[in-house]
C-alpha cells in the first residue's frame, strides 16, 4: 500500500511518525465551504465584523488569524420550531426536578427486602416502573420522572451515572472519577435503587430476575475475604503478573471482574455466581437502558490484554497501570532498550474514544512527564492504529484538522491497519507489522449484551425479524415501545434502534430518549394501545384557570404523543495540547459552526461543564481543571 510518511519531534520528545493513505490534495480548513463573501450567512457576516470590531475577543480574533472557527449558521425551520418545542419541555423538566427538593424525606427511598418482590411504596399502589440501568438514558428518566405518579425502582449493578465523555481525562488524573459521577440516589432521592444485574426477563409475566451482589461483593473491597485472597488494591507494575490479574488485584479479590473471561473492563458480571441471591421483580412498565459492552470483534488477547475504557473502574486501573509503567521505567538497572519498550503506548482505534484518550495521555508526557520523571523524557513513544480513519463522524476537515494536530504532537498514526492480534508483549496488525508495547489501550468499539440477544429471542418474531436484532439492539417503533410487547416494555439508548430511523449511539441521543419517555409516562399517554399512545379519558374542564393555562403550556394540544425527535447538538473531540474540535448543530439540518485549536478547546470544556448532570459535578469538574493547571496531574498510586 502507498503511504505518505512524516518525521520529526513532538512534544515530551515523542518520536513522530505518520502513515495515511495517499491523497491528491490536504483541503485547507473550511475550504470549498464558503466560496466568496456573497455566500456568507448572515450570522456569519456578523460575526466577523464583530470579531474586527473587538466585541468577540476569543472566538472571533482566533477565526481570523487561525481559521480556528467557521461559522455556517443555515437555519432550518423545522429544527428552529423542533428547538423551540423542546425548550418549553426542558423548562418542564426543570420545574419537574427543582420541586422534589420540597419532597418530604419520609418518603424518600423506602427500602427493598433482599429475596423478595419490593413492596409498594404506599398504600395507594402506584403503577410501577423498572428501570435497568443507571447510564445516560436511565439517568435522563431520573431527573424528568414524576415520582408522586409511579413507584420508579432501578436495577443496575452500579448505583451511579458516568459522564463517559470525560473517562478519559479521568484516566490520566486531569480530572478525579468522581467528579464525573452521580449516585442516582442523588439524581432523584424520590427513586428505590436495587444494587444487581439482571439476568432474565419475562416479558409475559412482567418479572424481571436480578442476580443480588453475593457476600463478597457485599464487602467493601479493601476488606480481605479471606487470608488466601487478600490484594493490595492497586493493579501490580506491567508485566510482572498479566493484566488479567491486575484487574483482579485492583477489585479487591475480583469480585467486580468478569467471571472466567479475566477482562480488564468492568462489566456487569454476565455469569451466575452460585453464591449470588435471586430476587423477582414485577413491573407495569419496564425500561430497558442496559446500553453496550466494549466489543472485541474475535481479535484474539484483547481481553487479556489490553486496557479498555467504558466504566469509572476501567478509568482508575488505567490511571494506575500508566503510572507504574513510568515508575516501572525508573526502577535501578532498566536499561534503554526495555525503557522504551515499557514507555511504547498502542491505542488501537481512532474514534473518540481513542483519538481523546491519546490527547489527555499526550497532555500527561507532554505537562507532567518532564516535572515528574526528567530521565523519561525523549524514551517515551505513543501509536495510534486504526483499520479506518481518523475521528470518522466529523466532517472530513475536521477530520484532516485532528488529524494534523494530533501529528504536531509527535503522535505515530497507522491508518488503515488493522489489528489482527495482541499479545503480551506486541500488537500484530493485519499487514504483518508487530508493535512491541508496555500500555496497550483498545477503543475498537462496542457490541450487544448477551441480555439483550436474549430478550430479542424471548419476544420473537416482532423482534427478530426486525431490522435492530442484526445489531443486537432491541427494535422500537417511534414512541420507543419495543415491537411485540404491546408497549409494557420501553427501550432506549445503544441498546436498542427506532425502526427505520437511522441514529448514532452516543450519550447524546440516549439521555434526550431517556427524558422523553419520562415525559410520555408523566404525561398519563397509554402506550398499550398500537398507534401513537394517546391520553384516553383527558378531560380539563373543571380545571381552573391556571390549571388549564399550565395543561396548554405543558400538552400543546397533543392529546397523542408525538413520536421522538433527535435534535443533534454536534460531537466534541479533545485532542491534546489544549486543541480540540467540535462541530456544533441544532438539529439535523442546522449546522452552527465548525472549530478547531484552541476555539474548539474552548466550546469543548464550555460544553463540559455546562452539560454536567448536576451543579457538584459542574464545580468538581471545573476545581480539577484549576488543581491540575495550578499543581499538575496527581501521580499518587493508590
Ligand atoms: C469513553 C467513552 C466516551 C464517550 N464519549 C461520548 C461523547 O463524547 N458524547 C456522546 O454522546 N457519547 C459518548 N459516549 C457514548 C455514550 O457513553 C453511550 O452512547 C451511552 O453511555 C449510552 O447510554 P445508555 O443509557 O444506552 O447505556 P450506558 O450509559 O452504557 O448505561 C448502561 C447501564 O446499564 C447497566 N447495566 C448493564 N447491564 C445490566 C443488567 N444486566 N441489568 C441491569 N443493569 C445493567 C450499566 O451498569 C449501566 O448503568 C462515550 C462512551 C465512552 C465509553
Amino acid at each position: 500500500m502507498h503511504s505518505r510518511s512524516r518525521r520529526g519531534v513532538g512534544r515530551g520528545g515523542l518520536k513522530m511518525s505518520v502513515q495515511t493513505p495517499p491523497k491528491p490534495k490536504e483541503p485547507e480548513f473550511g475550504e470549498g465551504r464558503v466560496a466568496d463573501e456573497e455566500l456568507l450567512s448572515v450570522i456569519e457576516l456578523a460575526g466577523r465584523k464583530a470579531a474586527a470590531a473587538g466585541f468577540l475577543p476569543v472566538l472571533g480574533a482566533k477565526a481570523k488569524e487561525e481559521q480556528d472557527i467557521m461559522w455556517k449558521l443555515k437555519v432550518s425551520p423545522e429544527d428552529v420550531l423542533a428547538f423551540a418545542d423542546r425548550a418549553i419541555d426542558t423548562a418542564e423538566d426543570v420545574f419537574m426536578h427543582a420541586t422534589r427538593a420540597f419532597k418530604p424525606a419520609a418518603r424518600m427511598n423506602l427500602p427493598l427486602q433482599d429475596g423478595e418482590d419490593a413492596p409498594p411504596l404506599t398504600a395507594t399502589k402506584k403503577e410501577r416502573i423498572v428501570v435497568l440501568g443507571t447510564g445516560w438514558g436511565g439517568h435522563a428518566i431520573s431527573k424528568v420522572i414524576d415520582s408522586d405518579k409511579y413507584e420508579v425502582i432501578y436495577v443496575s449493578p452500579r448505583n451511579y451515572f458516568v459522564f463517559t465523555p470525560m473517562l478519559a481525562a479521568a484516566s490520566v488524573g486531569t480530572v478525579d472519577v468522581r467528579s464525573i459521577t452521580e449516585p442516582i440516589r442523588m439524581a432523584n432521592p424520590c427513586v428505590k435503587y436495587v444494587s444487581g444485574e439482571v439476568i432474565d426477563i419475562k416479558p409475559g409475566d412482567k418479572k424481571v430476575v436480578v442476580a443480588l451482589p453475593s457476600p463478597q461483593e457485599k464487602r467493601p473491597p479493601q476488606m480481605p475475604v479471606s487470608a488466601a485472597s487478600v490484594a493490595p488494591n492497586v493493579p501490580p507494575l506491567v508485566h510482572s503478573k498479566s493484566p488479567a490479574e491486575g484487574a483482579t488485584a485492583a477489585t479487591g479479590g475480583g469480585a467486580l471482574s468478569r467471571a472466567g473471561e479475566g477482562s480488564l473492563s468492568q462489566e456487569p458480571l454476565a455469569s451466575l455466581d452460585d453464591a449470588k441471591p435471586l430476587m423477582e421483580l414485577s413491573y407495569d412498565k419496564l425500561v430497558y437502558a442496559v446500553g453496550t459492552k466494549t466489543g472485541t470483534f474475535g481479535v484474539p488477547g484483547v481481553r487479556e490484554n489490553c486496557y479498555m475504557l467504558k466504566e469509572a473502574n476501567d478509568a482508575r486501573q488505567l490511571r494506575a497501570a500508566i503510572v507504574n509503567v513510568l515508575e516501572e521505567a525508573c526502577l535501578p538497572g532498566v536499561t534503554d532498550e526495555e525503557k522504551r519498550k515499557l514507555l511504547s503506548f498502542v491505542v488501537i482505534g481512532a474514534g473518540p474514544t481513542g483519538v481523546e484518550f491519546t490527547g489527555e495521555l499526550t497532555d500527561l508526557i507532554g505537562n507532567d512527564v518532564p516535572r515528574l520523571f526528567p530521565e523519561l523524557v525523549g524514551l517515551i513513544n505513543l501509536t495510534v492504529v486504526s483499520s479506518g480513519k481518523v475521528l470518522p463522524m466529523f466532517e472530513e476537515v475536521l477530520q484532516d484538522r485532528g488529524l494534523n494536530l494530533l501529528q504536531s504532537q509527535g503522535i505515530e498514526i497507522l491508518l488503515g491497519s488493522a489489528a489482527s492480534e495482541v499479545t503480551k508483549e506486541e500488537v500484530v496488525l493485519k499487514n504483518g507489522k508487530r508493535i512491541p508495547y508496555g500500555l496497550c489501550f483498545w477503543a475498537g468499539g462496542t457490541e450487544a449484551r448477551p441480555l439483550t440477544q436474549s430478550l430479542i429471542e424471548t419476544i420473537g418474531p416482532e423482534q427478530t425479524d426486525a431490522s435492530g436484532s442484526k445489531r443486537g439492539q432491541i427494535t422500537v417503533d417511534g414512541y420507543m415501545r419495543a415491537l411485540g410487547t404491546n408497549g409494557t416494555i420501553l427501550a432506549l439508548g445503544d441498546a436498542s434502534s427506532i425502526q427505520g430511523v437511522k441514529m448514532p449511539t452516543t450519550g447524546q441521543v440516549a439521555a434526550q430518549e431517556g427524558a422523553y419517555v419520562a415525559r410520555l409516562l408523566n404525561r398519563g399517554y397509554d402506550t398499550s394501545v398500537e398507534a401513537a399512545p394517546t391520553m384516553t379519558g383527558y378531560d380539563n374542564s373543571t380545571a381552573g384557570q391556571m390549571e388549564k393555562a399550565v395543561d396548554f403550556f405543558r400538552l400543546r394540544g397533543r392529546l397523542s404523543a408525538s413520536p421522538f425527535h433527535f435534535i443533534n447538538l454536534g460531537v466534541l473531540a479533545y485532542i491534546g495540547m489544549g486543541q480540540a474540535v467540535a462541530e456544533v448543530k441544532v438539529g439535523k439540518d442546522t449546522p452552527v459552526l465548525d472549530a478547531a485549536g484552541k476555539a474548539g478547546f474552548f466550546l469543548w470544556r464550555s460544553t463540559y461543564v455546562v452539560k454536567q448532570v448536576s451543579p457538584r459535578n459542574r464545580i468538581n469538574v471545573a476545581v480539577d481543571w484549576l488543581k491540575v493547571r495550578f499543581f499538575g496531574r496527581d501521580i499518587t498510586r493508590l
